[in-house]
């Protein structure tokens, strides 16, 4: 990336996948100015902890997008049900061009297309449909990608890096459920392997799905 984009449109089919998949960027493109909107396609209310609220995974991404600098009216949060994504693609790929005609994003941010979980297979495909002419990358989340096309690099700063592992600080549900990849640990060490690749210190790394300057 040379120039930075004006707007830039995040996709997450579930609340914490935009942090966790290009937190770095968000942080980097906000401290840039550039206008950045986040929709999420599911509030996941079925990974929340027993007992816990059903928003509860919600509201912790609009604390952790809020500590990214996003405000309240740049999020949108669908209520789709987690797994059955593929049920509602038309539903999606509607959404998906009603925003594109009314934000007009000059930069997509979606999930690689070597993501393999049904949810986010769907969300990158008809990410592909809607956004065939926009630049459009992929974001990868490892544990979900058996393999990877990493030929796309954001560079980050070290408060990049920091901003993001604050962001994901925010959601205790999943802490709580020990997923390590919201652990401070795991964000610095990705970013310095991308960054290695990338020759910078940090860096978070893309799947360039279609380019357009
Ligand atoms: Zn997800």
């Amino acid at each position: 990336m040379t120039t930075p984009p004006k707007r830039l449109l995040v996709l997450a089919p579930h609340t914490d996948d935009a942090e966790l998949g290009c937190g770095g960027t968000i942080a980097k493109m906000i401290r840039q100015q550039v206008e950045v909107r986040i929709l999420a396609f599911s509030r996941a209310e079925d990974s929340v902890p027993p007992g816990a609220p059903k928003d509860m995974i919600e509201q912790e991404m609009r604390k952790s997008l809020h500590s990214l600098g996003i405000p309240a009216s740049a999020i949108e949060v669908l209520g789709l049900p987690v797994r059955i994504f593929p049920s509602y693609r038309q539903e999606i790929l509607e959404r998906l061009v009603a925003v594109r005609r009314e934000f007009a994003p000059d930069w997509v941010l979606t999930v690689s297309e070597h993501d393999i979980h049904q949810d986010h297979q769907v969300i990158h495909q008809e990410s592909v449909r809607a956004f065939n002419a926009t630049r459009l990358w992929g974001y990868e989340l490892p544990w979900n990608n058996l393999k990877s096309e990493l030929n796309g690099f954001v560079l980050l700063s070290e408060e990049d890096v920091a901003a993001k592992a604050r962001a994901l600080g925010h959601y205790q549900s999943q802490i709580e459920l020990k997923r390590p990849y919201f652990t401070e640990k795991f964000t610095e060490s990705l970013a310095m392997l991308r960054g290695l690749q990338a020759r910078s210190a940090y860096a978070e790394a893309f799947q360039i799905i279609r380019e357009r300057q």
